[in-house]
């Protein structure tokens, strides 16, 4: 391969997301559990299609999706796993939804009846999710309004109540509170739901409920970044990261003693030493506020990034070892070896390794599949 087609690249391991959802929906199994992997902003950066297609084939029954257009796109694309999709804006019309089977929630009764009129129109029954806050306050209705959107819904002709469902605020700390307080207003709200004549499947766990929580996983669980192979829970579990950031050297070049690197020249050179200059900066993902703080894998090994982070390149400081132009940089991966990682990258910048993989798709970065094997 040419340095040119490796300018800034993401790839994307396709059997490590096989290996993620298998691990996942065998411990969802262990509980009666199905999986519904979630592919909202395109697969978390990793493509949503060739993961749903991925998932899917590695166990996965469900697809969840933020917004209606995310999963009219995999259904389209002949994806037939059963889809749920949650947020969307009054203006969008959930008729060709409905018209495609795409699952849908709502937290209100003007999304219920926003939903039962495009049932309506679409001439079939809406399959629905009632969405109960338990504690998130983010969307869901709240337990005041709850008899009332449960009655509403068990009344409707146009909507077939599949389940209720809710969000947890504080999952990844598997021993905060709130987790069982959320539970317990779960509870309550699936026994409102029952009174009122209703026999809905529940589900509440995301990624981090799924690993530390199997008491959550009631029928179906949410994971979304721990099939990505990233680990949101303190305890080590078998996950591989997926998505690979790499690009490589376009120019070696030895600098003497004295001088000094890149913008505000914030790092002059101990010694003569050698530098690669790698063609990616802020424009491709790599964060500016990185600069002379992070490391690449180059060469067999850790290599520090030295000076200021450019918008389309970087400079890494090689020490008199003789490197290539065209020779691999990996700027973060699945860490084996000792390489640097997405997670590495957002304790640094203060974020969450989520953010890190959803800002690599970006029209500059090429994304490509590796499957097993190739
Ligand atoms: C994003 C999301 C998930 C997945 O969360 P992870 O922490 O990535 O596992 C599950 N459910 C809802 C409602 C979400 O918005």
């Amino acid at each position: 391969m040419t340095a040119v087609s490796r300018r800034a690249e993401v790839v994307i391991d396709l059997s490590s997301v096989r290996h993620n959802v298998a691990l996942l929906a065998s411990r969802a199994a262990l509980s009666g559990a199905e999986t519904m992997v979630v592919v909202k902003a395109d697969g978390y950066g990793h493509g949503a299609l060739p993961i749903a297609r991925a998932a899917v084939e590695a166990g996965a029954t469900w697809l969840g999706t933020c917004s209606l257009n995310e999963a009219l796109e995999l259904r389209r694309a002949g994806v037939t796993a059963r889809l749920f999709s949650w947020l969307d804006t009054p203006d969008v019309d959930f008729a060709p939804g409905i018209a495609e089977g795409v699952d849908l929630a709502a937290s209100s009764l003007g999304e219920l009846n926003r939903i039962a009129d495009a049932a309506r129109r679409a001439g079939l029954p809406a399959n629905v999710h009632l969405k109960i806050d338990t504690g998130l306050s983010r969307n869901g209705c709240p337990l005041a309004d709850w008899p009332v959107l449960v009655a509403a819904a068990a009344a409707d002709p146009r909507v077939e109540v599949v389940a209720i469902w809710s969000h947890l605020a504080c999952a990844d700390e598997p021993r905060h509170p709130s987790i069982d307080a959320q539970a317990k207003r779960f509870q309550d709200a699936y026994d409102v739901a029952r009174a009122a004549g209703l026999d809905p499947k529940r589900h509440l766990a995301n990624s981090a409920a799924l690993l530390t929580r199997p008491d959550l996983h009631f029928d179906l669980v949410r994971p979304g970044i721990a099939m990505y192979g990233l680990n949101p829970v303190p305890q080590a579990e078998d996950l591989r990261p997926a998505m690979t950031f790499r690009s490589s050297v376009v120019l070696t070049k030895r600098i003497a003693a004295g001088e000094s690197v890149s913008y505000g020249h914030t790092w002059t050179a101990a010694r003569d030493t050698t530098l690669a200059l790698v063609p990616v900066g802020y424009a491709d993902g790599v964060p500016r506020s990185l600069s002379g703080r992070m490391d690449v894998w180059l060469g067999g090994r850790r290599r520090p990034v030295v000076g200021r982070v450019c918008m389309d390149q970087l400079l890494v400081d090689c020490g008199d070892d003789e490197l290539e132009a065209g020779a691999e940089v990996v700027l973060f991966g699945d860490g084996a070896g000792g390489g640097p990682t997405a997670r590495e990258w957002a304790d640094k910048l203060g974020t969450i390794d989520y953010e890190i993989v959803t800002a690599m798709y970006r029209p500059r970065v090429r994304r490509t599949y590796l499957e097993a094997g190739s």
